[in-house]
């Protein structure tokens, strides 16, 4: 039986070093990217819908027909005349790549001013997925919106993901920025947290701490995710389980490492297979992603 996954968040224009002093044009964000793999991992009797909003100009076209490209459903996604996308640079110093962004006035800042738009979109979804990314860019009335719209979602039954991606850079201070992932944990069913994240900005000890607080606010089933140091997750009322992550001996990028994880997790889990195996996947999915340079690796290359 299939259905519907509605990704919410910002796609931006990727800018990378193509040598002799060439740019090359791709497009990711961490919600998008997630789309991405849930395309090449979901069923096929399941759609997957990108939700943001986008300018009327030829970037933003591009992008679409990318996205459309893909396989990956953009009928929900708002054109605002005169607005571009998002823009990122990734350069190379000394081997580490920096990241530049150019993202203050991008079109996906707006997903939400349509109220009722989103309200329809995520009617019209069984699965809602968002990130801290994706509150993290919005004005605080804008995420409000989203966050009651979540949990909306949540209240009619509807599997609603969060991935907290905390990024400080998005955000006006810390205070708020906390506050703001718990209410978009509170809003969920499922959150999918990267324990390096947890750690540095809630102070947990361990895995076991950062389940602790995200069931403490009321999730229902918290995946911690640690790299090469594998997965814990506690569903329900389960005792906590942990899986290990498939070694990878020479890693390339982990650029969406935790984006692919979460594709390649709810693909099995609405095919019905444990917890566990579905971690097991998402794992798999994600050390064949960190072998390959970029955010999109190609669908050939997954794992089935
Ligand atoms: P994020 O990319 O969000 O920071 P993680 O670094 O925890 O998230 O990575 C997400 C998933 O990717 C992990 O659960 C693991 O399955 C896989 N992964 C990441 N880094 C490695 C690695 N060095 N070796 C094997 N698997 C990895």
């Amino acid at each position: 039986m299939g259905g519907k996954l509605l990704s919410i968040g910002e796609c931006m224009v990727e800018l990378s070093q193509a040598g002799e002093g060439l740019l090359r044009k791709g497009f990711a964000g961490d919600t998008f990217n997630t789309a991405w793999y849930a395309r090449a991992c979901f069923p096929s009797d399941w759609s997957i819908d990108y939700f943001t909003a986008v300018g009327d100009d030829p970037l933003s076209a591009d992008m679409l027909a990318m996205m459309e490209g893909a396989g990956i459903g953009t009928s929900l996604i708002r054109r605002i005349p005169g607005k571009t996308p998002g823009l990122y640079l990734i350069t190379l110093k000394d081997g580490e790549r920096t990241f530049s962004y150019w993202r203050d006035t991008a079109a996906a800042k707006k997903l939400a001013e349509d109220a009722d738009h989103l309200r329809a979109a995520i009617e019209g979804a069984d699965i809602v997925y968002f990130s801290g990314i994706t509150l993290g860019i919005l004005a605080s009335d804008a995420a409000d919106t989203l966050l009651s719209e979540a949990r909306r979602a949540k209240a009619m039954g509807k599997t609603v993901v969060f991935d907290p991606n905390i990024r400080p850079r998005l955000w006006p201070n810390k205070e708020y920025m906390l506050k703001t992932i718990e209410d978009g944990a509170r809003a969920s069913s499922l959150v999918l947290p990267s324990f390096d994240d947890e750690a540095v900005h809630f102070g947990d000890a361990d895995e076991a701490a950062t389940i602790a607080r995200y069931k403490a606010l009321g999730v229902e089933n918290v995946v911690v995710k640690n790299g090469p140091g594998g997965i814990t997750l506690a569903f329900g009322s389960e005792p906590a389980i942990h899986v290990p992550s498939v070694n990878v001996d020479k890693v390339v990028d982990t650029t969406s490492a935790g984006d692919s994880f979460n594709g390649g997790f709810l693909s099995r889990l609405v095919e019905g297979v444990s917890p566990a195996e579905a971690a097991a996947h998402g794992a798999a999915v994600a050390s064949t992603v960190i072998r390959h340079h970029g955010a999109l690796v190609s669908p050939e290359l997954l794992p089935r």
